[in-house]
């Protein structure tokens, strides 16, 4: 084990102790999932436009082992000459930082943490902390403390050009207050990993303020949680799950008639107690009524921490691509999608090739409010757009409320998500059969990687591919719902 605590670890420790023990002893257990992936390229992205706009400081790199950055860093911060650094490293007590951004002055050196969120978040203190507990006892003090995080109104007007990206927060005197208990937290997990690993069973903190890659391994061995838990009444309060646990209640077969007052909690316990689905008429009703032809239509979205195409601003919601079912009469499928790998913004040939794609009549299916939101964006991008693209905003029938009155599956579980719906009315379409990309969040890794110039094209072809099949089976899953809803015949009767 290194004898060195990085600030990392040091985070890990304070989120949760076995977390730490686990990150030190078991590394091989951990689990990255999508979302800490992406979350960790922003942190790159952010990071690279904070050195383009500190420009001219010297990068300490670590390449050749920590001895080594220790060392040019403290040669370097001899030299009067160098003033400004990137990834600066500084040990003291044992405990290893790298500083995002460090600038040496006269009277005192400046510190610029570098976060790709939007804002100044608590944990982010205990981060500023342990790097100023670190630096200053190494020898250097601090005069100021910063956190640049970025700036969502900042709006990329093009040609590399970030300034205005990245928001500075002054943190020097708000972390000082963390300082003192750091000397005893050190300690603490010192003497932690050099004992047995902590009994620390799962809760909140596996989430907060970081999804935790040991989650898999920790919640292997803990007693099986009910298969219908409490908690998947929708949007039930805590008064009520509490009231149930204190009634010995822990999963919802055991909920006594009668005791729930709200109806939709009544239909999914009864539903969950008799494992009959229930499907109201007037979900086919509706639908049958509709004309033709039919339009399902779903977008995928990307977001960029660092805005890479002019005219759009940090986490902007974009589309790359869109699928779409067209039924011209009833049961005469074509299907049609726009997918755009180029690496140029695809938001205007997209908004184009929907709209012709969509006509100018017809019901367009979606699921949630997600492509209303997406199309408003477009008319906002395009003000000459803007009339067309609100007309299909207008033929827009949301297929989720719809959903929501009509249909429950036990199998569902509290959720009317698309992906909890499909397999109680199409079990062959399985979204695990897909290769690579089976969610939004797989879908965004992919087609950054496809726009990635570095991206040999087979691997852009495999990659659009993949893209095209995901995206192609969400627009199918919404014909068969519609399907499944007009075919019917009537109601199921409740037990
Ligand atoms: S999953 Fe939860 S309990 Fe397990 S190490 Fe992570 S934070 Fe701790």
């Amino acid at each position: 084990m290194n004898s060195y605590l990085s600030k990392s670890k040091i985070l890990s420790g304070l989120q949760c102790p076995k977390r730490l023990y686990l990150e030190v002893h078991n590394p091989e257990l951990a689990e990255e999932s999508d979302d800490q992936q992406k979350a960790f390229n922003y942190g790159n992205q952010v990071g690279e436009v904070a050195r383009q706009l500190h420009s001219g400081g010297r990068m300490i790199e670590y390449d050749e082992g920590l001895s080594r950055a220790l060392e040019e860093t403290r040669l370097l911060l001899a030299q009067p000459s160098q003033a400004l650094f990137y990834e600066a490293t500084f040990s003291f007590s044992g405990v290893l930082v790298r500083a995002d951004i460090f600038r040496q002055g006269d009277t005192g050196h400046r510190l610029i943490e570098v976060k790709a969120a939007t804002e100044v978040k608590d944990h982010y203190l205990w981060d500023c902390a342990v790097q100023v507990w670190v630096i200053e006892g190494a020898g250097y003090p601090l005069e100021r403390v910063e956190l640049a995080h970025v700036d969502n109104s900042f709006i990329y007007p093009g040609n590399s050009e970030y300034q205005g990206l990245l928001a500075y927060q002054d943190l020097t005197a708000t972390i000082r207050p963390y300082l003192d208990q750091i000397p005893g937290k050190v300690a603490e997990f010192r003497s932690l990993l050099q004992g047995e690993m902590p009994l620390i069973e799962t809760g909140g903190h596996c989430d907060d303020p970081y999804p935790c890659p040991f989650w898999s391994y920790c919640s292997q061995g803990q007693p099986d949680p009910p298969e219908y838990p409490i908690n998947a009444l929708p949007y039930a309060r805590g008064y009520l799950l509490e009231a149930l646990k204190t009634d010995g209640i822990d999963d919802i077969r055991q909920i006594p008639e009668g005791y729930l007052s709200s109806d939709n909690h009544e239909r999914v316990r009864r539903i969950t107690v008799s494992g009959q689905p229930e499907l109201e008429p007037g979900a086919g009703e509706y639908l049958r009524e509709l004309t033709y032809p039919r339009y399902y239509l779903d977008f995928e979205t990307i977001q960029f921490a660092v805005p890479i195409w002019a005219g759009t601003r940090p986490y902007q919601q974009l589309p790359f691509q869109f699928s779409c079912h067209i039924e011209a009469q009833p049961g005469e499928l074509t299907h049609t999608w726009f997918l755009d790998t180029s690496g140029q913004s695809p938001s205007r040939s997209l908004a184009e090739r929907l709209l012709a794609v969509l006509g100018d009549s017809g019901p367009i299916f979606s699921y949630g409010h997600y492509e209303k939101t997406i199309i408003n964006s477009l008319m906002a991008m395009f003000p000459d757009l803007a009339e067309n693209l609100g007309g299909l905003l207008a033929r827009i029938e949301d297929l989720l409320p719809l959903t929501r009155r009509h249909y429950y599956h036990q199998q569902m579980k509290g959720t009317w998500s698309l992906k909890a719906v499909l397999p109680t009315i199409a079990p062959d379409l399985d979204y695990e059969s897909l290769d690579e990309v089976q969610d939004g969040g797989s879908a965004q890794l992919a087609y950054a990687e496809a726009i990635d110039p570095a991206t040999p094209p087979e691997r852009r072809q495999e990659l659009s591919e993949k893209l095209l099949a995901y995206c192609r089976m969400d627009t199918l899953g919404l014909v068969r719902l519609v399907t499944f809803f007009q075919v019917a015949p009537g109601p199921v009767p409740h037990p």
